[in-house]
């Protein structure tokens, strides 16, 4: 198959996030930030995410820089590739109507803040990292190009590492025992087994 039809993929799925994000961020601009988390820290832990999820791989697309890390993947990779890509973009999707008001982009607790327990939030306590995850994953083979997946899944791999344990701090001081009840029958990125 060829190799414009990948990026192209690519590129319209990226696009398609954006698009399905615009909504949500003109609500969080509208709305009122009741407590905000070590602002600074997830400031910057947003822009490394930012760097293997977007800035490297539309590097590929659109220059021959990162050429040399080129693979050689046969076709049906780079279609399994693409599937998980749209399922990423798919969940991602999903999360953010499920969160709605209550989303942003650092770690804040929101003016009237609820905690979502329903649709992916039911087995699953993050959710749009597990599509994250997905994302990085899934975007090498799409791509076909080493650097466009270590440099993803690394940034993804830091940011959610120096991201997770914070967030659930302050969801605990916030909800309580809700959400330690919560995170008794949940897991943090696939439902819990038991
Ligand atoms: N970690 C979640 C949400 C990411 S967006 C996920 O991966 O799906 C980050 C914001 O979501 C944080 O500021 C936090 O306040 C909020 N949040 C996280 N889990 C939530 C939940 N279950 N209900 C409501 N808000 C939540």
């Amino acid at each position: 198959m060829d190799e414009r039809v990948f990026k192209t993929i690519f590129v319209v799925l990226l696009l398609a996030s954006m698009m399905i994000r615009v909504p949500y961020v003109l609500k969080h601009l509208k709305g009122v930030t009741a407590i905000s988390r070590t602002h600074t820290k997830q400031s910057v832990l947003v822009c490394i995410a930012a760097i293997g999820i977007m800035v490297i791989p539309l590097i590929h697309v659109f220059s021959p820089w990162l050429s040399r890390f080129d693979l050689t993947m046969p076709t049906w990779a780079r279609l399994i590739g693409a599937v998980g890509f749209a399922m990423a973009i798919a969940l991602y999707g999903w999360t953010l109507k499920m969160l709605d008001g209550n989303w942003s982009n650092v770690l804040e607790i929101r003016e009237n803040h609820k905690l979502i327990t329903a649709g992916p939030y039911r087995h699953v306590r993050h959710p749009m990292y597990t599509a994250f995850w997905l994302w990085v994953i899934f975007q090498g083979p799409l791509l076909s190009n080493a650097a466009v997946w270590l440099v993803g899944i690394v940034t993804w791999a830091i940011t959610y590492c120096l991201r997770v344990a914070d967030e659930e701090q302050m969801m605990i001081e916030q909800f309580g025992r809700q959400y330690e009840q919560y995170m008794w029958k949940t897991g943090r990125l696939w439902p819990k087994l038991s």
